[in-house]
C-alpha cells in the first residue's frame, strides 16, 4: 500500500503537489469511491485508481508541441471558465498538461504531456534549458541596453543569467523593435520584466524555440506530436 499522492505522481499524473491539490479537490477516486484525504494508501496493482474519471494505469506516453494563442491560459483548468491551453487539443484521451506556463498575452512554443517526470525535469530551476523569444518593445533599445540584457539585469527577484540578445527588425515610423531573447531560467514574467528594468516595454512575446525544438511554421492553435528525437533531445 502506498500514498495515493505518491502513486499518482508516480504514474506521471502530475508533481506530488499538484496530485495533492487534485486529491483535496475531490478529482481522484479509488475503486469508484472519490477520496479527499491526503494520508489514504491504496494499491497501485489492485485498486481502480481515476483521475477526473479516467484510469491512471497504462497511459500512453503523449508529448505535444502547440502554438499557443495570446489571450489564452497555460492551465490545466481555470475556475473562471477563461479559454485553457487544453481546449485546443482535441482527440486525445490522455489527462495532458502544460509544461512550464507562458503569460495569457504570451503566444509560441508550449509544450504539453502527461509525463510528469519529464514535465517536471524541464520545469526545475537546475534544469537549463535555453528558451528564445521575440520580444517586439516599444522603443528602439540602444546597443548598450541590450548589453545590460546580455550582462545578467538585476531584477527583484534577483540577477538574471547571461541572456543571448540580437535586434530582429527596427521599424523607426512605428519606433518599435523585434529583438530575439534566448534566455535560460523560467522566472515568472521574466523576459518582460527583462526590458522593463531597461525601459521598454514588450508588447508582443512569442517563444520560438525550447531547447533544441523550434516552432517553425506550426500555425496559431494547432498542435503536433513531437517525435521520438525531439522527446529525446530535451532528456
Ligand atoms: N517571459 C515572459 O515575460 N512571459 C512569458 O510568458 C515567458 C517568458
Amino acid at each position: 500500500m502506498e500514498r495515493l499522492q505518491k502513486i499518482l505522481a508516480q504514474a506521471g499524473i502530475a508533481s506530488r503537489r499538484k496530485c495533492e491539490e487534485l486529491i483535496l479537490a475531490g478529482k481522484v477516486e479509488v475503486n469508484g469511491e472519490t477520496v479527499t484525504t491526503l494520508g489514504t494508501k491504496a494499491d497501485p496493482e489492485q485498486d481502480i485508481i481515476k483521475v477526473e474519471g479516467k484510469s491512471i494505469r497504462n497511459e500512453k506516453k503523449i508529448y505535444i508541441m502547440m502554438n499557443k494563442p495570446k489571450g489564452v491560459i497555460t492551465s490545466a483548468s481555470d475556475p473562471a471558465g477563461r479559454k485553457i491551453v487544453t481546449d485546443y487539443v482535441k482527440g486525445i484521451k490522455e489527462r495532458i498538461y502544460p509544461v512550464g506556463r507562458l503569460d495569457y498575452d504570451t503566444e509560441g512554443l508550449l509544450l504539453l504531456t502527461n509525463d510528469g517526470e519529464f514535465a517536471n525535469m524541464l520545469t526545475h530551476p537546475r534544469h537549463h534549458v535555453p528558451k528564445t523569444y521575440l520580444a517586439t518593445v516599444e522603443g528602439i533599445p540602444h546597443g548598450s541596453e541590450l548589453d545590460k540584457l546580455r550582462a545578467g539585469i538585476r531584477l527583484e527577484d534577483g540577477m538574471t543569467s547571461p541572456a543571448e540578445v540580437e535586434y530582429k527588425d527596427i521599424d523607426l515610423e512605428k519606433k518599435e523593435a523585434v529583438i530575439s531573447i534566448t534566455i535560460h531560467e523560467g522566472r515568472n514574467r521574466q523576459v518582460r520584466r527583462m526590458f522593463e528594468a531597461i525601459s521598454h516595454k514588450v508588447i508582443r512575446l512569442k517563444r520560438i524555440s525550447f531547447g533544441d525544438l523550434q516552432l517553425q511554421n506550426l500555425k496559431r492553435g494547432l498542435y503536433r506530436n513531437l517525435t521520438k528525437a525531439e522527446v529525446d533531445s530535451l532528456k
